[in-house]
C-alpha cells in the first residue's frame, strides 16, 4: 500500500467509538463513515467477524433511528409511528387544526348571492286566469 494514498484502514478503538458515537447520534452509517475517513464497508465487515462490535452497531443504529425522529411534530406521530406525548399533542393539535381549516370549507358559502332564475313569467292577470279557466 502506498503511504498517502486512499483512506486509512485503521478502525481501532478509539475510531471504533467514535463511529458509533456518530452513528448514535442519528447520523447513518455510511455518512459516519465518511466523516470518519473510512470505507463504508469496514463497520459492516467488523461486525460480521465481530459479535460484540455487531451488537454495539446495532444499539447505535437503534438509537440513531429515534434521533432522526422529529419528536414534538405531527410527523414524529405520523411518519415515524412515535407516540411519546410531544408528538401524539402535536398530531393532535394538527388534527384539529385540519379540521378547523376544512370545515370552513365544506360549510354553507354564505357570501354567495342569490340570482334569478330566467323563467319567465304570466305578463299580465287576465293571461294568469286564462291558464286557470283552461284547467278548470
Ligand atoms: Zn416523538
Amino acid at each position: 500500500m502506498t503511504a498517502g494514498r486512499g483512506r486509512p484502514v485503521i478502525f481501532d478503538d478509539a475510531a471504533q467509538a467514535e463511529f458509533l458515537r456518530l452513528v448514535a447520534s442519528g447520523i447513518r452509517i455510511g455518512d459516519s463513515a465518511d466523516k470518519l475517513g473510512i470505507s463504508r464497508r469496514t463497520p459492516t465487515q467488523l461486525a460480521a467477524r465481530n459479535p460484540g462490535f455487531a451488537q454495539r452497531l446495532a444499539a447505535a443504529k437503534a438509537a440513531g433511528r429515534d434521533n432522526r425522529i422529529p419528536h414534538g411534530t405531527a410527523g414524529g406521530y405520523n411518519n415515524h409511528g412515535c407516540r411519546g406525548p410531544r408528538c401524539t399533542a402535536a398530531a393532535t393539535a394538527a388534527r384539529a387544526k385540519h379540521r378547523h381549516d376544512t370545515a370552513q370549507h365544506d360549510g354553507p358559502d354564505r357570501t354567495a348571492q342569490v340570482h334569478p332564475l330566467p323563467i319567465a313569467q304570466p305578463t299580465t292577470a287576465s293571461r294568469k286566469f286564462a291558464v286557470l279557466a283552461d284547467v278548470g
